[in-house]
């Protein structure tokens, strides 16, 4: 029968089973102890109540033992490959959602970031508004400086911008015009705000001597459609660049 035993924890070590290898040690320390214990029990050359059997106790005890740490070790392992999945994932959305060149959100983001803000308004009974940043006269950094020196500039634009930002969402919207959404801010307040970061943009140095500005439009939440609350905000941008440029409007003074 121990025989049989062997042969079949041979073939399961065969097939890949690696607890089974350690599990040879005991099977066949029994076997050979068992024999060894006929063998002297016939002849009589102990005294009778010794048995080496009891000794096979020691090599199943390493059996044990080795499960245990197997078991550990895999433990650990499904612990290492949970946290590569998770940085991975993390990675991944970064690459879906995240522009390469300025750090911010991208315009793929935007739905999402909008739905966010607009459930945490709710949520919290909070003002959302929006600030919508045109910078002046990008087309002409680029025209003399190349397109590469555009890209510092706007890396150094949004840099500027994130200084200043706490728990804000910050998109970039698409070429040189960025999406700041601010819950917790009223309409006034996020007019303060924009001029604070106007003024930032206007005396930081993106690029050798370069300065550039930029026009703002801010717009509040009256709880209407995402299209709407972006409109009025476009809207405004629109006008601050119209009345001159490196200045900040907002919706309420959109009527006059
Ligand atoms: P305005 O004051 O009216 O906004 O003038 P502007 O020159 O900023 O506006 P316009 O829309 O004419 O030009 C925007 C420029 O932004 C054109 C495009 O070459 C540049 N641009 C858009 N995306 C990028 C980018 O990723 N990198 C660089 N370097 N330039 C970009
Ligand atoms: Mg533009
Ligand atoms: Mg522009």
């Amino acid at each position: 029968a121990e025989l049989y035993v062997i042969y079949t924890v041979i073939r399961s070590v065969m097939d890949g089973n690696d607890s089974c290898r350690i599990l040879l040690l005991p099977v066949i320390a029994f076997t050979v102890l068992g024999v060894a214990d006929g063998i002297i029990d016939h002849f009589r050359y102990l005294p009778q109540s010794t048995y080496l059997t009891t000794f096979g106790m020691f090599f199943f005890a390493i059996f044990v033992l080795n499960l245990l740490w197997r078991s550990m070790k895999r433990e650990k392992e499904v612990e290492t490959m949970a946290d590569r999945l998770k940085n991975e994932a993390v990675a991944a959305e970064r690459r879906i959602y995240v522009d390469a060149v300025t750090g911010c959100y991208n315009r793929s983001r935007f739905d999402i970031s909008m739905k966010e803000a607009m459930a945490l308004a709710e949520q919290t009974q909070e003002p959302l508004t929006m600030l919508l940043f045109d910078i002046d006269f990008f087309k002409r950094v680029n025209d003399k400086y190349g397109h590469d020196v555009g890209d510092i500039v706007l890396r150094g634009f949004a840099e500027t911008v994130r200084s200043v930002l706490d728990r804000e969402q910050f998109i970039r919207w698409g070429g040189e015009e960025f999406v700041v959404l601010c819950v917790g801010k009223s309409l006034d307040e996020a007019t303060d705000f924009a001029n604070l970061i106007r003024r930032r943009v206007k005396s930081a140095t993106l690029y050798d001597d370069l300065t550039i500005t930029c026009s703002v439009g801010v717009s509040l939440w009256h709880h209407d459609s995402a299209e709407a609350f972006f409109k009025r905000a476009d809207l405004a941008t629109y006008k601050s660049k119209t009345s001159g440029r490196n200045r900040v409007t907002n919706e309420r003074e959109l009527e006059n």
